[in-house]
């Protein structure tokens, strides 16, 4: 049985990391989204959220499972019974971090591979980091996020919008 481990912030999850997710599930028997602490990103949601979210987001994806993990990457990789690391490509921009990470990653453990997968077209541009900075903008996140991810986004930077909008 293949499994696959994709790791992320998912800070939150958009349809770009979606569209990863849907190709990885028709490659693997198995795809687990692998939601990280992430702490010194100071993430928006806290990580029950962010694993809750994605879980919703995947539920109609029999072989895709969401949990959420702390500590080394490869340890929850080999704790997984995996060999596979699969992270998303966007543009060149991603290049040269991801493979920092996934060079540091094959130092630290040889039989970990680490896959790339690039999404569709029109989801290359699309980041959290983006979709949240539009949220608290006031804007429409619909196009890039699920509705419920969309609901949960409004609701926890309504308090920040408001303010903005008074100062
Ligand atoms: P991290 O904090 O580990 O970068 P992210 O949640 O931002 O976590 O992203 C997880 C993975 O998904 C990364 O490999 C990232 O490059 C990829 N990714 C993020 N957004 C997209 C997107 N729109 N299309 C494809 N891959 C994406």
């Amino acid at each position: 049985m293949q499994v696959a481990v994709y790791p992320g912030s998912f800070d939150p999850i958009t349809y770009g990391h979606l569209d990863v997710i849907q190709r990885a599930a028709r490659l693997f028997d198995r795809v687990v989204v692998a939601v990280a602490e992430s702490e010194s990103k100071q993430p928006l949601f806290p990580l029950e959220e962010r694993r809750e979210l994605a879980a919703g987001a995947t539920s109609e994806l029999p072989n895709v499972e969401v949990d959420a993990f702390t500590g080394l990457l490869i340890d929850y990789v080999l704790r997984r019974g995996s060999r596979v690391i699969l992270r998303g490509l966007r543009a060149v921009s991603d290049f040269e971090f991801e493979f920092q990470l996934a060079l540091t990653n094959r130092r630290i453990n040889e039989q970990v591979e680490t896959m790339f997968m690039m999404p569709r077209d029109t989801y290359t541009f699309l980041s959290s980091r983006i979709v949240k900075e539009i949220c608290r903008l006031g804007g429409d996140v619909s196009p890039f996020v699920p509705p419920s991810v969309a609901a949960a986004m409004t609701r926890r930077l309504a308090g920040h919008h408001k303010a903005t909008v008074l100062q």
